[in-house]
């Protein structure tokens, strides 16, 4: 439990989790006897390591014959006729092994009351339990090599210190004259079953320190306390009740520290140093009384309560000589065991207890959940790979061990079993506890580290004395005293002989130790020069991992910068794509536009020579046509219309061949292009039928001038209207009276027809 500086339990903290060896919880299962043999059994172990349970046959009845039979497995399992050592050497044993080899251990029996804890733990007269054989074991194995009493004191702090030699002395004689016997110890356990650790480091000095606590109601009181009484600051029970002059004094409960080391122990505890088993038994013994009393004084339920009995053993090595302890506390190792008795395992409804103990016991069965919890969580957090809290803290046994499951040690725990029929249901409750305990892991404590002198020395240094035995006494009166002479002489010549040899011994052990000196101290130059070799190699390797890491750096801003730079272009190339999709757009619109334009464009120009070929058609047919009848001619003039005989001008080179025509059919003609180049004039023809039945022809008249763009244009200058009878037509009275109707009335058509033609030639 501890580490270099005397302290309990190492923490793990320190070391590297990843690297912690881990054993399981060892449960083992012991089957006590059934009371009376006629009585129903429902347990049977099947091997050694399994035991199965059978449902009992009032409960099968209740179930409608209904059961399972259900088999668990242990590290092993001790039956009935198991006896008190057969189990002590499997479980207690390899415990105080590791205890003086500088490891903890916790040992606890779980069950139902009357399962079997208690006698397994304790054990009676003649059959100890666990508890006397390991007291017995330890003492057997360091009983020559135990310090005087009191050269270990604890420090109040959960370590241990060394006293001087005088005060060591001065408490010895103290204890002495106060020392009583007491005659109730009986003998535990019979001297054929002795056990022993062999391997016992010689060259360290023992000493063994016990506590005894109990925990009831979830309070600690410490069972070896020699409580004085106070009479002004009476102690309170912790019901809450005072207690009374002469009346029997409760002890008071203790709290839980944390050490330096994050360990836990109870403040205050009263630690005994003991020597021998019996001593430690009687310590045990007073506990167990004080138990008793507080039991019967206070109405307790003693199997609702937890007892805790810690051996802690302390060593240190020898000095040189071999002679006294160390005087080094950094030296000092302490190491504990816990042996705990828990109480009764069964559920509250099953004790019959009422009003105040009905709360003590559901607290008792609190601490006993709180510990089932504690191991789920640890094993889920183990098996999962989770960091749940687990709630040590709900309760103090588990409070208590808590350094056992968060640092190390090694933790052990038999389940006692009653195989009778009553028992089946909370048995069954036992079994499942058992089982998932099996699966937790404790770290596995470490081995404590080699102390620097020499070994041997403590037999050595007994050799040396034993060899120098002193000259027996003798008185040489008479020089020739041929009796004490020659004894005298072979006495002295023994020593001389031996101090040749131890000479000689230490000539060569000093021979030996120098050339290992030497040898060391050319392997340690040369593991200096290695040293140096890789120091400078590295510090090599250091500069080129910072010129590394400035290149990276220079590389990382440049290709920050050009990350930038990057951003940038591509913002850019984002904004002309946006600008050449406008643009494309518009693009596309006006090409369109375009498009249709020059559609618009062609089919008016379509439109336009075919009207210019219909024109151009009916021109040169009319102005092919013979001249026909005399017409009449009716001219404009400023003043207004008269209508005039009228023939075809003379300087107009125009065929006005009249032809029958379509009545109010517009004919337009042109003249021919020949004409029309030659005489720069331009007429045109409108013939219509009026309503009167005569035909009615339209000269209009015009200049032809070139254009700017190349082309010809037409200024109309002239309409002359021509009549004349219908040869188709019937003949009619009235000639002149419709033909009143004014020119301009066909003016709108005319002017229609020379708009076209101006732009037809412009083009
Ligand atoms: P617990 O402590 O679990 O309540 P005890 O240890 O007090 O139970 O046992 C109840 C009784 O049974 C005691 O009288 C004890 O002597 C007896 N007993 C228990 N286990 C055994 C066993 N393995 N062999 C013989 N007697 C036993
Ligand atoms: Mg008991």
């Amino acid at each position: 439990f501890t580490d270099r500086k005397g302290k309990t339990p190492r923490r793990p903290g320190q070391r590297k989790q990843c690297n912690i060896e881990k054993d399981p919880v060892g449960v083992y299962c012991r089957i006590r006897p059934l009371g009376t043999e006629d009585e129903e059994c429902c347990i049977e172990m099947i091997s050694s390591s399994t035991i199965q349970l059978h449902a009992p046959d009032g409960l099968k009845a209740n179930r409608n014959g209904e059961y399972k039979e259900t088999q668990y497995s242990f590290k092993k399992v001790f039956g009935v006729n198991t006896t008190q050592i057969e189990l002590f050497e499997d479980v207690g044993k390899l415990l105080i092994e590791d205890l003086i080899q500088c490891k903890n251990g916790l040992l606890f029996t779980y069950g139902v009351t009357g399962s079997g804890k208690t006698y397994t733990m304790t054990g009676s007269p003649g059959e100890g339990g666990l508890l006397p054989r390991s007291l017995d074991m330890l003492f057997n194995s360091i009983g020559p090599f135990q310090t005087k009493r009191f050269v270990f004191k604890p420090d109040d702090k959960n370590g241990m210190e060394i006293q001087s030699q005088v005060d060591a002395l001065l408490e010895r004689q103290k204890r002495d004259s106060q020392q009583k016997a007491d005659p109730e110890i009986a003998d535990m356990i019979s001297s054929d079953d002795a056990c022993k650790v062999e391997n016992v480091d010689e060259d360290s000095c023992y000493s063994v320190f016990v506590s005894y606590i109990e925990i009831y109601n979830n309070y600690i009181y410490d069972l070896l306390e020699d409580a004085p009484f106070d009479p002004i600051r009476p102690k309170w029970l912790s019901g809450g009740t005072p207690v009374r002059n002469n009346e029997f004094i409760p002890p008071q409960s203790k709290i839980l520290r944390e050490d330096q080391n994050h360990n836990m122990y109870v403040a205050g505890c009263t630690e005994i140093e003991v020597k021998s088993t019996e001593e430690a038994f009687e310590v045990f013994w007073k506990g167990q009384k004080k138990r008793r009393i507080a039991n019967t004084q206070l109405n307790r339920e003693s199997s609702r309560s937890h007892s805790v009995f810690t051996l802690k053993l302390v060593q240190a090595p020898l000095d040189a000589d071999g002679d006294h302890i160390l005087q080094d506390k950094n030296q000092v190792n302490v190491s504990q065991l816990c042996l705990v008795d828990l109480a009764g395992s069964e559920r509250t409804n099953r004790t019959r207890a009422e009003g105040s103990r009905l709360r003590e016991a559901g607290n008792i069965n609190q601490s006993l959940m709180t510990l089932r919890t504690c191991m789920e969580v640890l094993r889920e957090n183990q098996m999962c790979g989770t960091n749940k809290m687990v709630p040590y803290r709900d309760s103090k046994v588990t409070h208590l061990f808590k350094n056992y499951f968060d640092g190390e040690g090694k933790v052990r725990m038999v389940v006692c079993v009653n195989p009778k029929a009553d028992d089946y249901e909370e048995t069954i409750q036992v079994m499942r506890f058992a089982e998932m305990t099996q699966e937790v892991e404790v770290p596995r404590p470490v081995d404590r580290p080699i102390c620097g002198v020499a070994a041997g020395r403590r037999h050595r240094n007994q050799a040396f004395r034993d060899e120098l035995s002193p000259i027996p006494p003798c008185e040489l009166v008479d020089p020739a005293d041929d009796q004490m002479l020659p004894r005298l002489i072979e006495v002295l010549q023994r020593r001389h002989h031996t101090r040749q040899m131890i000479i000689e011994e230490f000539n060569k052990t000093a021979n030996t130790v120098n050339s290992m000196l030497q040898q060391f101290d050319s392997q340690l130059s040369s593991k200096g020069n290695f040293l140096h070799d890789q120091q400078s190699k590295l510090s090599e390797k250091d500069k080129v991992i910072v010129s590394q890491k400035t290149e990276i750096e220079r590389l990382e801003k440049k290709s920050k910068t050009l990350e930038y730079k990057i951003d940038i272009l591509q913002k850019t190339t984002d904004m002309y794509e946006q600008d050449k999709r406008t643009l494309q757009h518009e693009l596309e619109t006006r090409d369109h536009r375009l498009h249709r334009e020059l559609s618009d464009r062609r089919r008016i120009e379509q439109h336009m020579q075919g009207m210019v070929t219909d024109t151009r058609l009916k021109w040169e047919k009319e102005c092919t046509a013979p001249a026909v009848h005399p017409i009449h001619r009716r001219s404009h003039s400023a003043g207004g219309e008269k209508w005039v005989d009228h023939k075809p001008s003379s300087n107009l080179d125009v065929d006005t061949v009249m032809q029958p025509i379509i009545p109010n059919a517009i004919k337009v003609s042109t003249p021919n292009e020949k004409a029309l180049s030659k005489c720069h004039k331009y007429v045109l023809r409108h013939q219509e039928l009026a309503s009167d039945g005569e035909i009615e022809t339209k000269l209009i008249k015009g200049n032809v001038f070139k254009t700017r763009g190349g082309g010809q244009a037409v200024q109309f200058t002239d309409i002359e209207t021509l009549r004349q009878e219908c040869p188709t037509a019937p003949s009619r009275k009235r000639r002149s009276g419709s033909a009143e109707r004014p020119a301009h009335v066909k003016n709108k058509v005319i002017v229609k027809t020379m708009l076209i033609l101006s732009c037809h030639i412009n083009v």
